[in-house]
């Protein structure tokens, strides 16, 4: 069985409690795209833990964890987040988690490349998280990255290493004015995260493919949402990666096997984090109790996060990009207390008038939302574990949903710990 768990919105639907809980039925989770940019919260018997590289699959002892060819993986952070979680009493070794071979590396210069152009563009800034991913995935597709496997033959990468700062410092000095990379202190930086991280790389599509042919259950664990997508989503205040499932063989390094699943996370409300178009946007007081409500603060980077309603037009956009064959409806304890719930239905475009698909470009920026209003409840959802639990309103919001989406609802969560969601029948 071949899953990905994917976002429908615009990241942060909860995908990694979501992975955490549903990987107890797999033997494999990978992480096929993305960097450090963004975090997966996950809280369980031992704590919690925001992990940004690591697969969500880490804390389950029996799982591997495969960390992919469409990652973008900055060593330093990785051996953090290994350390931190060694700390908190979880077993990490190249039993459990495999990184592979082609991943490509994040350096140093990646991250303050990343900072240099968010400052020279001031206002007009991307909201970046400042982690070096624009760059570095900029990097693999001028063919200038280095990748993991390099780590395993120092002495080639340091010579090929010595061209690409030549010619990474043409950009860092003449465009930005800054000082030059210092070979020596790159060569340092990545023998030292670098070496205690060489004997977890490995052909990990090799690896993923045998186990395919075994039978193995592999999750694929992605990050950001749809409409984060490089091609699919909000461009170009959009990731640097393909986030959507259909990537997901491809940046695990198995692009002959096909997905039998698609499991789509979507969030009982709308967020969004940084800049670019949010048509759902509330404002003011409602927004405010929305977004404490929720503890819509970044895991990766603690800004707030913008907040609205559910946005029927972009999720509906989300879930054909995703191709989910059943929806994982997250955070529905957050609504309860609402005396209405906001839904954006469709928005309304000058010029055009209502719209209902998912516009793009200038139509998008000019897009205002329409809402409509369900009955709220009062009762704390966050006891219920049966359908019955749930009290009438919650479930004809559900099915409203359901039936916008035109999909099923398997899962509803109903607060961040293991236990806490429903399965709906
Ligand atoms: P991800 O990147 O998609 O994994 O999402 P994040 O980890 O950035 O954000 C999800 C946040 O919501 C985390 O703090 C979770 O612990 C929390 N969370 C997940 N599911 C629920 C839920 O059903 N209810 C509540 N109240 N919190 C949840």
């Amino acid at each position: 069985m071949l899953t990905a768990i994917t976002g429908i919105n615009w990241g942060d639907e909860g995908k990694g409690r979501m992975v955490d809980l549903l990987s107890q039925n797999y033997d494999i989770v990978v992480r096929y795209q993305g960097g450090n940019n963004a975090g997966h919260t996950v809280v369980n018997h031992l704590g919690k833990f925001i992990l940004n590289l690591l697969p969500s699959g880490i804390l389950r002892p029996e799982v591997v964890n495969v960390m992919g060819n469409g990652m973008v993986i900055d060593l330093a952070h990785l051996c953090g987040e290994i350390g931190r979680l060694r700390d908190a009493g979880v077993a990490i070794s190249p039993k459990n988690l495999k990184i592979s071979d082609k991943a490509v590396i994040c350096l140093p210069y990646h991250v303050m490349q990343d900072v240099l152009e968010e400052d020279r563009l001031g206002d007009a800034k991307f909201g970046s998280t400042r982690r070096g991913i624009a760059p570095v995935y900029g990097d693999k597709y001028l063919k200038k990255a280095i990748r993991m496997g390099e780590l395993k033959t120092l002495p080639a990468l340091k010579e090929r290493l010595k061209g690409i700062v030549e010619w990474k410092n043409l950009t860092v000095e003449g465009a930005y004015h800054a000082a030059p990379v210092q070979m020596e202190e790159l060569w340092s930086w990545i023998t030292q995260y670098g070496g205690q991280l060489a004997d977890y790389v490995c052909d990990t599509g090799l690896y993923l493919n045998q186990a395919a042919a075994e039978g193995k259950n592999i999750m694929f664990e992605a990050q950001l949402g749809a409409l984060r997508d490089i091609d699919f989503g909000i461009y170009p205040y959009t990731s640097s990666s393909s986030t959507i499932a259909a990537y997901a063989p491809i940046g695990a390094g198995i692009p002959n096997r096909k997905l039998d699943q698609v499991v789509g996370i979507m969030k009982a409300y709308s967020t969004c984090v940084g800049e670019g178009p949010f048509t759902a946007e509330m404002f003011g007081e409602e927004a405010e109790a929305l977004r404490q409500a929720g503890g819509e603060y970044g895991a990766a980077t603690g800004r707030p996060r913008r907040v609205g309603g559910f946005d029927v037009v972009a999720s509906r956009y989300g879930m054909r990009m995703q191709g989910a064959d059943e929806v994982a409806l997250t955070k529905l304890d957050v609504l309860s207390g609402m005396e209405k719930i906001p839904v954006c239905v469709a928005y309304e475009v000058e010029g055009i008038g209502r719209v209902e698909e998912f516009p793009w470009g200038d139509e998008l920026n000019k897009a205002k939302p329409i809402y409509e209003y369900l009955p709220g409840w009062q009762a704390d959802l966050s006891h219920c574990r049966r359908m019955e639990d749930l009290p009438a309103e919650a479930l004809s919001y559900i099915r409203y949903i359901e039936e916008k989406v035109s999909c099923k609802i398997k899962y509803v969560s109903v607060g961040p710990e293991r236990d806490q969601y429903v399965t709906m029948e």
